[in-house]
């Protein structure tokens, strides 16, 4: 719509310029053609008054002079548009004049002595009384020739203006009339001919696009002037059509073969051909897209989170769809009245309902429970967790309230696949399956599961563990945390435990407990050009040196951020060769700020970038670069593949997807990962520098190693390390997950 306004806009101000032009000519050459009327009558009138007064005066003088030339100015006043006649002698003295003349007129006699001394006749237009008057004054003559005195004629010229004025209004009244003819037929073109067909034809490619429409346009004669265009789409169309049946079929063939590795196509056609169409359900906390009101523009955010990543993949590939807490500022206004909205936003594929909580459901539910209770639960890292009875009634509350919206939305849908995400939902399997014995429940946890004497001090642990044994399977990421969650069961609850086939039963009910490690989705595909306008370089954040380290995280205690700086501090402390030449970026997103253990992480996370900064620094440079602030996949991946080791610290980690992206990324088979042994992908990722992160002087001296590793011993671990992720990637990871939720395996 604005563009159809623009364009009549345009069309507006270029018809008013060009009408104005014309019209200013048409007034000018008018005004022009009535100033010589106005002159010819005033010449005429001259020439006959000159006869009569003449002869007066050459024969009379004094007082009888005075009264014939009077006569004469009576007879002559009373003519169409004649303001005046005045007769002077020829020494510029009045001696005749009409009544009503004005006498700022008659008495200026410049124009009189003018005419009189240069002997020809003069006019001008005079402004006097509120009016315009045309003036003509004409020397008298005697025979001889000489010069008896002047004949002023006064004539009245307000009409001229008037005349103009009157054009002007006709012609804008033309014009305005004119604008909105125009602008209503060219509203009425550009909105139901050429608007209309633009976007029924972007539509149409748009659907061909993502593969719900395999039709080509058939009569491209409707598209009229775009006709051809839509030929060429049809060309197009028709290549797309082949390359995606061919691809189709190749993943097809690769579905047996289990060397070969998986892609979106391959998962996509796995779940076409294993789950005839049956509809993937996913529940978790954090959604995929959150929008946000910035500036009074409405943008979205793919927030920092592994379980985001990996599932967002299986979505896109399979569609679906994924019930998840609206947290953004703008989620109301971009969801209809159900909460729900397609996405991704720029080419949907998958149904995202956002569920509203309330302020206090997000503080009992999200930050209290998960957060402070469960997370720093299930990671050793040292942090104690903080039960309230209050939270945990929240968690149950808003635990029933996704399950409920869940039961909603699978109601007619016969044997739902429903995946449970992580330690936010540990109730909704036994919801689901209490409401629904049909469908079949998939919880992954994406934490690690502690030990049964760690877990043993959480006041509700039956409840979660009874809740988490309503799934059909429960996912973890290493089978360290599968035999933690098996003993735990064992020490907890009345069961019986299969160690053979990592099974519990728990009244009457049989759940599967297995290792699925998550990845990140690196295929054989040439990795595509980045074409992202707002790429990110070490450059753009001002680093120049020779040396290049990187670190990615949530701003998170687990994550090991401190420990990090304390490593390249030791690092620089004992090789100062390097000071100058060696340069950190840590790119830190943002994470839980309302919790105040994060919020006093964040500062004491700057404050050690301060104080070591401070103790190297010179000139420009400075050894940590401290980036708080989200970055997207598109600006990270540049950075991954520009840096010379990528250091991850975590203290404990699930998995830790970093440190496979940033192995995907490198498809140059360069750099070096240095990876804490305390995360989970430590288990297979061995040709990575591996490091207790307890110990500084293992971080400093992994650095020093990375740094000096030669190009082949880097090319040589790197093509291992791409090798495993491409065998085991996010889609294998999903179909191994929904073959085993679905008894498929
Ligand atoms: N991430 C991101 N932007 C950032 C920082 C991190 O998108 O500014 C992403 C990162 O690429 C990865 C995820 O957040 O996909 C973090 O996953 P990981 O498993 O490493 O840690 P988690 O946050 O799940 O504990």
């Amino acid at each position: 719509m604005r563009y159809i306004f623009t364009i009549i806009g345009s069309v507006v101000l270029t018809v008013t310029l060009v009408a104005f032009f014309f019209n200013l000519r048409q007034v000018n050459e008018e005004r022009a053609t009535l100033t010589i009327n106005l002159e010819q009558r005033a010449t005429l009138l001259a020439d006959s008054l000159k006869e009569s007064v003449e002869p007066s005066y050459v024969n009379s003088s004094g007082a009888s002079l005075h009264t014939a030339l009077q006569r004469t100015v009576d007879k002559f006043a009373n003519r169409e548009r004649l303001a005046g006649i005045a007769l002077y002698d020829n020494k510029g003295a009045l001696l005749a004049t009409s009544s009503g003349l004005p006498k700022t007129i008659i008495e200026n006699t410049k124009s009189v002595s003018d005419a009189m001394d240069s002997n020809k006749s003069k006019s001008d237009f005079v402004d006097a009384d509120g009016e315009t008057r045309y003036v003509f004054v004409d020397p008298l003559h005697n025979d001889e020739g000489s010069i008896l005195g002047a004949l002023m004629i006064v004539q009245n010229a307000g009409y001229i203006n008037n005349t103009i004025a009157e054009m002007w209004r006709g012609s804008l009244i033309r014009l305005v009339t004119q604008i909105i003819i125009f602008s209503i037929t060219i509203f009425i073109i550009l909105r139901f001919f050429v608007f209309r067909q633009v976007v029924r034809l972007v539509e149409s490619i748009k659907q061909i696009r993502m593969g719900k429409k395999t039709e080509i346009f058939k009569d491209t004669d409707k598209y009229s002037f775009f006709a051809p265009l839509a030929k060429e789409i049809n060309q197009i169309t028709k290549s797309l059509s082949q390359a995606r049946s061919s691809a189709s079929e190749e993943a097809r063939m690769r579905l047996e073969k289990l060397d070969t590795p998986w892609t979106a196509e391959r998962l996509k056609e796995f779940i076409k051909a294993y789950l005839k169409g049956r509809k993937i359900f996913v529940v978790s906390n954090r959604e995929p897209y959150i929008h946000n009101k910035i500036k009074n523009e409405i943008k979205y955010l793919v927030p920092a989170h592994g379980m985001v990543t990996a599932v967002e993949s299986v979505m896109e590939a399979c569609g679906g769809l994924w019930i998840a807490h609206g947290s953004g500022d703008a989620d109301k206004e971009t969801s209809d009245k159900n909460g729900k909205i397609q996405v991704p936003p720029e080419e949907p594929k998958y149904t995202l309902k956002r569920i509203w909580l309330t302020p206090e459901e997000v503080q009992g539910h999200y930050v209290g429970f998960s957060n402070e209770a469960l997370f720093p639960l299930c990671l050793m890292s040292h942090t104690r967790p903080v039960f309230r009875k209050e939270d945990w009634m929240i968690y149950k509350q808003v635990n029933g309230k996704f399950a409920e919206s869940l039961l909603r939305e699978i109601k007619n849908v016969s044997q739902p696949i429903v995946l449970v995400q992580d330690l936010h939902f540990a109730l909704v399997p036994s919801i689901i399956k209490k409401n629904r014995p049909d469908a079949q429940v998939g919880l992954f946890w994406h934490h690690p599961w502690p030990s049964p004497e760690q877990f043993s001090i959480c006041p509700w642990r039956h409840e979660i563990i009874k809740g988490m044994l309503g799934a059909d399977v429960i996912g973890f990421h290493i089978q360290q945390h599968c035999n933690n969650f098996l003993e735990t069961v064992g020490q907890e609850l009345e069961s019986i435990i299969d160690f053979e086939r990592f099974s519990v039963t728990h009244n009457g009910h049989t759940t599967i407990i297995r290792p699925f490690p998550i990845s990140v989705a690196l295929t054989n595909d040439v990795s595509p050009k980045e074409d992202n306008k707002n790429i990110k370089t070490f450059k753009s954040f001002g680093i120049k040196t020779e040396f290049l380290g990187l670190g990615v995280d949530r701003l998170d205690y687990t994550k090991g951020i401190l420990e990090r700086f304390r490593g390249i501090e030791y690092f620089l402390d004992t090789y100062p060769e390097y000071i100058g030449r060696f340069s950190f970026l840590q790119i830190a997103a943002p994470s839980r700020e309302g919790a105040q253990k994060y919020k006093e992480y964040a500062e004491s996370v700057k404050l050690e970038v301060d104080r070591i900064n401070k103790k190297f620094e010179f000139g420009d440079w400075k050894p940590i670069i401290f980036e708080k602030k989200h970055h997207s996949h598109a600006e990270l991946t540049p950075l991954y593949r520009e840096t010379h080791f990528c250091l991850i610290t975590s203290l404990h980690d699930g998995m830790n997807l970093v440190s496979k992206e940033f192995i995907a990324a490198r498809n140059d088979e360069q750099g070096v990962l240095i990876l804490s042994e305390l995360t989970g992908a430590a288990r297979s990722l061995k040709e990575a520098i591996l490091f207790n992160p307890y110990n500084i002087a293992e971080i400093g001296e992994a650095i020093k190693r990375a740094i000096q590793m030669p190009p082949s011993e880097q090319h040589v671990r790197m093509k291992t390390l791409r090798g495993r992720v491409k065998d085991y990637n996010v889609y294998r990871w999903a179909a191994e997950f929904i073959k085993e939720v679905t008894n498929l395996g």
